[in-house]
């Protein structure tokens, strides 16, 4: 442990969807490979108080900690990148802030003073910073947006300020930008970072790394121009170029020796030589697949799939370690109402019903989990889609043929799935959802305890209906296992069939918990059965 932690700050600059993130997860995954204890925060400049309730077009995934926040997708890079655990300390909006500030105001917390954005905005930033770095090495913050945002900018002021407070050796600005290649010219232009770092300089920050994101590595030529104009250390110039996968820029940034030269800046002492065992072996497994199978995701918003990024990625694990390609088709449940299921799913290898909201595809859904049981296909329902699988099973076997969820039928005479009274407890806790991780008894003998391999675990929520008890006896009666629930017994958490390959719905999301270095169980078992019955076809 080091006595003081260093900071480091990463930047964006010239268009966003540079990857900031990713960059950042990288850093991080670099530096605990060289035995330093790294966390990872977010600063977004919106007023938003949390992504919670934004529209997934615009948002992109809701991460869940632990702890019950609902946060942006970044901090699932940094669980999966790194062994940092995030919490609502983690993600940082304009609106935390302000909210906290007015709060103390109201308190009298300032009394007699004017309450500006400097001091008393920064100051509550800086504070932030702070409370994630204990413990830790060296703390990794991503700022949001693009440097010459007007909302990003008492952000940038509080990190500018805090380079003072903290001392100079122990404060690192990173600026990820975009060095085009110009097809017309046939040249890479270094113009639009020079702009981009000008931007940053003019509020006061001085990179100290460029990670300059380029479809081909920076000639030396590029690289010198680009130092030479920004100020920055010709060798703290280094190209992040596009990769076939986000993992694979961890032991690309470590071969352009990002990390040599942050341990470097921060003469860090007591860790040692990078340990990319795992990385690497993580790369070969994805360059170099055994098998190939193909997943068949019915939902909604399935052309944006940043909606579904921890999925996307849990997938991928446990197509890691399956040595497997997972290859994922996006289906509109909807599509699947229109022209039925065997048309549409009749090549896959596994099928997966995603977490989601809302009523539209609710029918095409259930047929997707239907046409699983029958054809004993491979079968994951996440969320929304344990609640589907649970509908479809008391219409089709239990003969309950009006079952439903509250959420698609409020006036439902058979709803199986529904709002249960108790939860009104947590209403205080951010609307009316169970958010954050809850335990979880399995039962032993079941599918669920082989993948697991233990009885007791813990996942992840964000969701607002349950299996509703009433229910629980007749779907148990005709076969339905609860293999999973709350270890009271009040609340249904994992369901499976018998004489299935491998079925499987979980009210929880375990894809927040996976990660590439340690797929998670079920996501890897769902992926093996999908294999399996890929051989056997
Ligand atoms: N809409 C469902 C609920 O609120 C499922 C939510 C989800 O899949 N995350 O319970």
């Amino acid at each position: 442990m080091l006595v003081q932690p260093k900071f480091i700050f990463v930047t964006g600059g010239v268009v966003s969807s540079l990857g900031k993130g990713i960059a950042a997860s990288s850093i991080g995954a670099l530096l605990e490979s060289r035995g330093f204890k790294v966390t990872l925060q977010k600063f977004d400049p919106y007023i938003n108080v949390d992504p919670g309730t934004m529209n997934p077009y615009q948002h992109g995934e809701v991460y869940v900690t632990d702890d019950g926040a609902e946060t942006d997708l970044d901090l699932g890079h940094y669980e999966r990148f790194t062994s940092t655990t995030t919490t609502r300390y983690h993600n940082v909006t304009t609106g935390q802030i302000y909210h906290s500030v007015i709060t103390k105001e109201r308190r009298g917390d300032y009394l007699g003073e004017t309450v500006q954005v400097i001091p008393h905005i920064t100051d509550e930033i800086k504070s932030a910073l702070m409370r994630v770095s204990e413990g830790n090495d060296v703390v990794i913050t991503e700022i949001g947006g693009t440097v010459g945002d007007i909302e990003s900018q008492p952000f940038l002021e509080a990190i500018r300020q805090f380079k003072t407070d903290m001392g100079w050796e122990n404060v690192m600005y990173v600026h990820v930008t975009l060095v085009p290649f110009i097809q017309s010219a046939q040249e890479l232009k270094t113009k639009p970072t020079q702009h981009s770092v000008k931007a940053l300089r003019e509020i006061g920050i001085q990179p100290d790394i460029l990670l300059c994101r380029s479809v081909q590595k920076l000639p030396e030529s590029v690289r010198r121009k680009i130092a030479l104009f920004c100020d920055v250390r010709n060798d703290a110039v280094f190209t992040a170029q596009n990769v076939p996968y986000i993992y694979k820029v961890i032991p690309g940034y470590h071969e352009e020796g990002v990390d040599q030269k942050i341990i470097d800046f921060f003469k860090l002492e007591g860790g040692h030589e990078a340990d990319l065992t795992e990385w690497n072996d993580i790369v070969h497994r994805l360059d170099a697949p055994e098998h190939t199978v193909n997943i068949g995701i019915v939902g909604k918003y399935v052309e944006l799939q940043d909606a579904y990024k921890s999925m996307v990625e849990a997938l991928i694990h446990g197509g890691i370690a399956n040595q497997a390609k997972v290859v994922l088709h996006w289906i509109e449940a909807e599509d699947i109402e229109q022209k039925g299921a065997a048309a549409i799913l009749g090549d896959m290898d596994g099928i997966l019903v995603p977490g989601g909201f809302g009523k539209r595809g609710a029918e095409g859904k259930i047929e997707a989990v239907r046409y699983a049981r029958e054809q004993k296909v491979p079968f994951f329902g996440l969320c929304l889609g344990l609640q589907c699988a649970v509908i479809e099973f008391a219409r089709h076997v239990c003969g309950l043929k009006n079952a439903s969820s509250s959420e698609f039928d409020p006036e439902g005479q058979c709803l199986v799935i529904d709002f249960l009274p108790e939860q009104l407890k947590i209403q205080d806790k951010g609307g009316t959802m169970r958010l954050g991780a809850y335990p979880c008894a399995i039962k032993p003998g079941s599918l669920a305890h082989q993948m697991y391999g233990k009885t007791n675990i813990s996942e992840r929520h964000r969701h607002r209906y349950e299996v509703n008890n009433e229910y629980v006896k007749v779907l148990t009666e005709h076969g339905l296992v609860v293999s999973g629930a709350a270890p009271d017994g009040s609340l249904v958490e994992m369901i499976e069939l018998q004489d299935h390959p491998w079925f499987i719905g979980t009210q929880f999301h375990p894809e927040y918990k996976s990660k590439p270095r340690k797929p998670h169980p079920l996501f890897a078992g769902f992926i093996k059965a999908a294999v399996k019955r890929n051989t056997l076809l």
